[in-house]
């Protein structure tokens, strides 16, 4: 018993707990192991996976706020892209 529940145990990399793997679900981002409770809770990514969205989606508002008002100033999408030599 001990055996069977060792080799199907995995961390879970949200909350950290140890549960059965085939309970759970993979990383949206990574794959890595998510265990049922998280998912049950609406926990898709690792923990470190869900900090890296929370990372990247901030600044991509901010951005997104900023390249709207320059945009009616300047051209269309991203002006530094094309940007010619000067
Ligand atoms: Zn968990
Ligand atoms: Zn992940």
């Amino acid at each position: 018993m001990t055996e069977l529940r060792e080799r199907d145990a995995m961390l879970c990399r949200s909350c950290g707990h140890e549960e059965r793997a085939s309970e759970g679900y993979p990383c949206k981002d990574c794959g890595t192991f998510i265990c049922i409770m998280c998912v049950f809770k609406g926990v898709v990514r690792c923990e470190r996976c869900e900090a890296n969205a929370q990372h990247t989606t901030a600044p991509q508002g901010t951005a997104a706020g900023v390249a709207a008002t320059g945009s009616a100033a300047s051209s269309e999408k991203s002006p530094t892209l094309d940007w010619p030599e000067h």
